[in-house]
């Protein structure tokens, strides 16, 4: 990206180090459609998701795809790049459809390949929300290690 830092920051979504665009706004800042919505205790999760070997792949094709939108089928140098690095990620499922190609277009596709984004980020909070339901034992027994440990007793 060659664009100012100040186009930049308003280019690209608002959690830090983000690699998407910022394209929901909301309380005057945007937000990519991984983090929009999500408590911002998940913001660098989500973050660390995004540039994982998983998703880094389909993250870059988002990009170019949106940075080439509108002009797309005139540049299929950028669908090859995409193809290029989708088949060495393993993703050729993520490849454009037939169908994307003859109906919806590049939008249907950009949509498809976002929607995997977002499901891959889905689950990143849940874990947590599930230990804190899970009930936990009380702690019992000595708490300081002088109780059981005769040596420690030197120590306090
Ligand atoms: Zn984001």
């Amino acid at each position: 990206m060659n664009a100012p830092a100040s186009e930049r920051d308003r280019m690209f979504c608002a959690a830090y180090g983000c690699p998407l665009f910022g394209t929901f706004g909301s309380d005057g800042r945007w937000w990519c459609l991984c983090h929009f919505g999500r408590p911002a205790s998940l913001n660098d999760a989500i973050t660390a998701v995004l540039h994982s070997a998983a998703c880094a792949p389909v993250v870059a094709s988002t990009l170019d795809i949106r940075r080439a939108y509108g002009s797309f089928f005139d540049l299929p140098e950028v669908y090859r790049s995409i193809q290029k690095r989708l088949l060495e990620a393993g993703r050729a499922d993520l490849l454009m459809s037939a169908d994307e190609r003859h109906s919806g277009g590049v939008r249907a596709w950009l949509m498809r390949l976002e929607r995997v984004l977002i499901d891959m980020t889905a689950g990143v909070g849940t874990t947590h929300r599930l230990m804190a339901t899970v009930p936990t034992a009380p702690i019992i027994g000595p708490t300081r290690a002088a109780a059981y440990l005769e040596h420690a007793k030197d120590e306090e």
